[in-house]
């Protein structure tokens, strides 16, 4: 079954797999405009509040890590699934089980109780699970790790067997000045320089050019691969 993409604004592709390569040549573009390898940064298309159907064409179209906010609504529509799955919520502890069991990436963990859930699951169902550092970079959200604590978190928690925590996660903030967009990605990036691993991931529709410029190597791309959230929801 085809389903149609949300609604997006005039001017984008409306085909998923047009809107998936536009994508990421924009990625490229924005990668060669600073001086870097587009082959460094990797796309993660997020699906929230999209139809399973959807997620499919998109892995048929190329896409191969997506991920989603929510435990209830990944679990169904991301069973049998062959992408890499990245959990993007806050970490349950007692859903840790069901996380390792979903998702093949956790890019959420600021809680030591959080991280070591995972890595318990981990060991439990035999499982190795990457996982990164959430940072808080911006005072609109809620969740994230203060980024001075960063290093040393990330230094307990690779004590922990089955869990490879490997770099930074951060949500940029919600505000259309680009320069506080920019000088937050750059705390972000310092963390992850002291945090080390091979992931740093910031950057979603609005944001990705100011994260590109400052070293993300994973952007998180949402409303502009699959429109608007809540498009098909009725
Ligand atoms: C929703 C979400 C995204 C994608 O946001 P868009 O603005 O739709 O690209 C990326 N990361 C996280 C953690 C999200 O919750």
């Amino acid at each position: 079954m085809k389903l149609e993409v949300g609604v997006l604004p005039e001017g984008a592709p409306n085909s998923l797999a047009g809107r998936i390569a536009g994508m990421r040549e924009k990625i490229a573009g924005a990668a060669r405009k600073h001086g870097r390898d587009p082959s460094s940064i990797r796309l993660v298309g997020v699906t929230k509040e999209q139809p399973r159907e959807l997620v499919l064409n998109a892995i048929e179209a190329g896409l191969g890590d997506i991920g989603e906010n929510y435990l209830q609504e990944a679990r169904p529509k991301y069973a049998d699934l062959m992408a890499c799955k990245h959990f993007l919520g806050h970490v349950q502890t007692n859903k840790a089980r069901a996380i390792v069991e979903v998702f093949d990436v956790v890019q959420s963990i600021d809680r030591l109780e959080a991280g070591r859930a995972i890595g318990r699951a981990s060991r439990t169902l035999g499982k190795r699970m990457r996982a990164l550092v959430q940072i808080n970079i911006s005072p609109s959200e809620r969740f994230g790790l203060d980024p001075a604590a960063a290093p040393a978190f990330a230094a307990l928690l690779r004590e922990e067997e089955g869990l490879d925590i490997d770099g930074v996660m951060a949500i940029g903030p919600n505000t259309s000045d680009r320069g506080v967009i920019r000088r937050a990605f750059e705390q972000a990036a310092r963390t992850f320089e002291r945090v080390g691993g091979a992931i740093l991931s910031i950057g979603m529709s609005d944001d990705y050019e100011e994260a590109i410029a400052c070293g993300s190597t994973m952007v998180r791309i949402g409303t502009a691969i699959f429109g608007v959230r809540g498009y098909h929801s009725e």
